[in-house]
């Protein structure tokens, strides 16, 4: 930084850094200090998690990877929904350096052949849910030792180990105050590899080192003090984001250093997700747009009182001023905001401290973080000029694994995140997300590829060309939408293509916007798509329909 040119970059507060150990060492004496705190329970069954037993757990699992000889360098993952047993292994990978790459559980198979392929993780927690799956990709991945199956339920497959026969006694035991973390380098040490297709293609590996979600933690002890520090005893949180996502796995990490209550739901069930906020007096609402938006439009929520509700915050897709006005004054809220991040940032590097909020802005950088806009040349604009919005500092992820040169084209050589979302901001600092460069959709704050829609829709035999793009929507946020060429004198069906698709990736990621046949897709002369032409062309058709 030393030698840049500091004009036009917007410096976050000068962040406070206080933690300087392993998220292992952190975690250890703040589960022995949070003692028979409930810090989870189980939306659904009503299970209490207390902080003394996920640590007994935690300890215990860490003993038994370990005897299985994994340590700093190895990778583990989770296919599950969100459940009590998710939070154990992260945190016992934590104590021992392991990285921990959790996988989404709607994942078909050959998904799971991708990212698997990308993090080679030897041992894989699984439910019920998905345990059949991934008996069945066990062949083409030989490099998995172990499926560790949650719950009491038996598969018979020799590779499957009972999560409850690892844990044993463990909850009976006493706490083993010989145990230590793993001392590590921090900086170094990469602690979640999560999924991203950040700006281009594929999906990929996104590397987050302990450092980079230690900073995060300090900064949200600035940031976010009232909901860490907070004096209300209970003070629960929702456990609804789903924790394989940065946003959902930090909200769940962060709620155990509060050691206050996270209320876990495997999925969006709308009376059970309306229930759980009654009963436990949610406060602070913290969900991605289509939740609020649910609560907002679906008639079921009327029927509850959800006057708990102090304060809406959202994250992981846009929100929009007009939602935000609307859940004010419907709910009565005294704070609605929402936060801007990507997994590669770790989490959010804009957000709006308690009281601070600006219609339809994302908030402020936060501390110890850097971000400029800039213009087709890379020149850092001014106040309220549009252009593509750049980050630098200690929450940009270390690299996506084993793929140096989407890294490079991701970070560059001064260590700017281009995020290939468009942005501007105010006088006052305050940031204004416009639109996007790259080629993400999100459904539902869910990343969908058009690359990888592409690439499989080009394996089918009776399509010459296509192009995957979002569609607006009021409740998903995008629709994905291909527009397709068909080989000439084939016969294939709109519902043809959908279901091929359907039929080879997870439910988000279906045709929801649809199928339109086209005689060329447009390109520029190199031969890439374009993509902005193609968006334009599907929001005026949707228009006139
Ligand atoms: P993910 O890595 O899944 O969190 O996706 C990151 C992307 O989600 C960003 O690059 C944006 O395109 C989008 N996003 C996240 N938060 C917001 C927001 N508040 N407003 C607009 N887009 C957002």
């Amino acid at each position: 930084m030393s030698s840049e040119d500091t004009t036009n970059i917007v410096f976050g507060p000068e962040l406070e850094r206080n933690i300087d150990v392993s998220l292992g060492q952190l975690m250890l004496p703040l589960l022995k200090a949070h003692d028979e705190q409930v810090i989870q329970i189980d939306g659904e069954t009503h299970e209490p998690l207390t902080a003394i037993k996920l640590l007994k757990r935690a300890i215990k699992l860490a003993k038994w990877y370990e005897k299985e000889g994994l340590g700093i360098g190895d990778n583990i993952s989770i296919n599950s929904e969100n459940r009590l047993e998710f939070c154990t292994v992260p945190i016992a990978a934590f104590f021992r350096g392991i990285t921990f790459a959790p996988l989404n559980p709607e994942y078909t198979p050959r998904e799971l052949k991708h990212v698997l392929n990308l993090s080679k993780s030897t041992v894989i927690f699984c439910s019920m849910k998905t345990v059949d799956k991934m008996i069945s990709i066990l062949p083409e991945h030989p490099h998995i030792k172990y499926l560790v199956l949650f719950g009491n339920e038996k598969r018979n497959h020799p590779k499957i180990v009972m999560f409850h026969e690892i844990m044993g006694n463990a909850d009976s035991e006493e706490v083993d105050d010989e145990f230590e973390a793993t001392e590590l380098d921090i900086v170094d040490t990469v602690a979640t590899i999560l999924c991203s297709s950040g700006t281009t293609g594929m999906p990929k590996g996104v590397m987050c080192t302990h450092a980079n979600m230690t900073t995060f933690i300090d900064i949200a002890q600035m940031q976010f003090k009232e909901i860490i520090e907070s004096d209300d005893p209970i003070d629960a949180l929702m456990g609804l984001v789903p924790f394989f996502h940065s946003f959902g796995f930090m909200l769940m990490f962060l709620n155990i250093l509060r050691g206050k209550i996270l209320v876990v739901l495997s999925k969006f069930k709308p009376k059970i997700f309306l229930e759980s906020i009654v009963k436990y007096k949610i406060s602070r609402l913290i969900v991605p747009p289509p939740v609020l938006i649910f609560l907002l439009k679906h008639p079921m929520a009327k029927q509850y009182d959800l006057s708990c509700i102090k304060e809406m915050r959202s994250g992981a897709a846009p929100l929009g001023a007009e939602l935000e006005k609307e859940l004010k004054d419907k709910f009565n809220v005294h704070h609605v905001s929402q936060g801007y991040g990507m997994t590669e940032t770790t989490l959010a590097v804009l957000a709006t401290s308690h009281g601070k909020a600006k219609s339809g802005s994302c908030g402020k950088v936060v501390p110890g973080m850097m971000a400029k806009v800039i213009d087709d040349d890379g020149k850092a604009l001014g106040q309220y000029q549009e252009g593509e919005l750049c980050f630098k500092g200690p929450l940009i992820m270390k690299g996506y694994v084993g793929d140096p040169e989407s890294t490079r084209n991701t970070i560059d050589a001064d260590g700017w995140l281009h995020t290939g979302d468009v942005a501007y901001y105010d006088s006052d600092g305050y940031f204004f997300i416009v639109d996007r460069i790259k080629e993400l959709i999100k459904y539902k704050a869910f990343q969908v590829a058009p690359a990888e829609l592409e690439a499989l829709l080009l394996t089918h035999n009776s399509i010459d060309d296509v192009a995957v793009v979002g569609v607006p929507d009021e409740m998903a946020g995008e629709l994905p939408l291909a527009f397709v060429v068909k080989k000439p004198g084939v016969t294939l069906s709109e519902r043809d293509v959908e279901k091929f698709v359907e039929d080879n990736v997870s439910p988000q990621k279906r045709l929801r916007g649809g199928v339109v046949f086209v005689n060329e897709i447009p390109k520029n002369p190199t031969g890439k798509i374009l993509r902005r032409v193609l968006r334009e062309r599907a929001k005026n058709m949707k228009s006139k329909l």
